[in-house]
């Protein structure tokens, strides 16, 4: 699910690098026909699914294949296809939640890139997770750290979690310099090439708000333990510290091959010849600064949503979504996304323990507010 985003493609990468573990059996993509039909053609999927009737036409007309699907219903039947065994979904946003739930209940295993299903429904994504004993996978790079660091140990036994922070594209310049950049400065990521939204929400430090809270589902561990820390040159993607203090870090090449291909042969490792090893030697320095909740305000306010529960968190999460949207069009400064998403939770009656139906429609009100406040 989102195959031609970044993870998606390189989760390709991953599958024709051991063409005799894994092929791909169903492939979506949203409009991207450009980038999918190489990529169709290579891996020949039995199932293609894309956004719209509209983009299906199209696709019709430059492929002769037999089994297209479009929107939430063909990801929820490619999603729950009897011979898939892992669901990757690294879709962009909280498209991809109602396709997770059911293939949860179809015993796939989910390996997952998207935060945006944790964050905003993730009470009821552990809860079916755990009904149907079916284990979340964690595709993104800190938590596939955690993950790692936590193998063989007792919950109880943790102290906190540590995650790390790059600081983004915009981590050196003040509020002030804020003021004034534009969506390209914002693409520029420092170390690590992803798609257009999470870069942005890495410059504003949503991106780990939202990895706090998806943190906090995934290992059932309070906010109050989960700590974060600008660590500028993305090697150790994050620790655990247990009660008698041992910290364990994960270390590694900043590459996004590394946790997806970890995913998939868990608890296999396999080998990965395309990325570089770590070289301590010539990097001979890792930094560390306290993270400044005054300079990052998203990162401050994903903590109050994430400890608020209830629907606070799917108010941030599609807020944020809209508000980077609109960003991305030009039509809003970079430092409005933050006063959006704030007036948003501020304007917010927060509802106890959401069902499916709520988030959805909490999520769509958030949108269109976001969308008016325009007006
Ligand atoms: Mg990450």
């Amino acid at each position: 699910m989102g195959a031609t985003g970044s993870i998606g493609i390189q989760t390709l990468d991953v599958i024709r690098l051991h063409p005799e573990q894994f092929s791909l059996y169903a492939m979506a993509f949203g409009r991207n026909i450009e980038k999918a039909l190489p990529l169709i053609h290579e891996f020949n999927p039995a199932i293609i699914v894309v956004q719209d009737e509209d983009t299906k036409a199209k696709l019709q007309k430059e492929l002769n294949h037999s089994y297209i699907l479009c929107g939430g219903e063909g990801l929820i039947e490619a999603g729950t296809a009897e011979p898939v065994d892992v669901v990757v979904n690294a879709v962009m946003g909280s498209i991809g939640l109602p396709a997770t739930l059911k293939a949860i209940q179809a015993k796939k295993i989910i390996a997952i890139a998207n935060k945006e299903t944790l964050v905003t429904a993730g009470h009821l994504v552990m809860e079916e997770a755990r009904k149907h004993q079916v284990e979340l996978l964690p595709v993104d790079s800190e938590h596939s750290a955690i993950f790692q660091a936590l193998n063989g140990e007792k919950r109880k036994n943790i102290e906190k979690l540590i995650i790390t922070a790059s600081g983004g594209s915009f981590r050196d310049k003040t509020r002030k310099e804020l003021e004034g950049v534009t969506v390209e400065d914002a693409l520029n990521h420092p170390n690590w090439s992803m798609g257009a939204k999470i870069t942005i929400d890495s410059a504003s430090m949503m991106n780990k708000g939202l990895e706090v809270i998806e943190a906090h589902w995934l290992f059932d561990v309070p906010y109050e333990q989960i700590h974060v820390i600008l660590h500028r040159e993305s090697v150790i993607h994050s620790m655990v510290e247990y009660v008698d203090r041992n910290v364990i870090a994960q270390l590694g090449t900043p590459d996004m091959k590394v946790p997806i291909q970890y995913a998939l042969t868990y608890p296999e490792r396999m080998d990965l010849p395309v990325t570089n090893h770590l070289n301590l030697e010539e990097l001979a320095t890792l930094n560390f600064e306290k993270m400044d909740m005054d300079r990052f305000p998203c990162l401050r306010m994903a903590f109050e949503a994430g400890k608020a529960g209830g629907s606070m968190p799917t108010v941030l999460n599609a807020a944020n979504e809209e508000a980077v949207q609109l960003f991305l069009e030009g039509k809003i400064s970079f430092l409005d996304i933050e006063r959006y998403i704030e007036e948003a939770l501020e304007r917010h009656d927060r509802i106890h323990n959401p069902d499916l139906s709520t988030i959805i429609s909490i999520d769509e009100e958030t949108r269109k507010r976001v969308r008016f406040h325009l007006n």
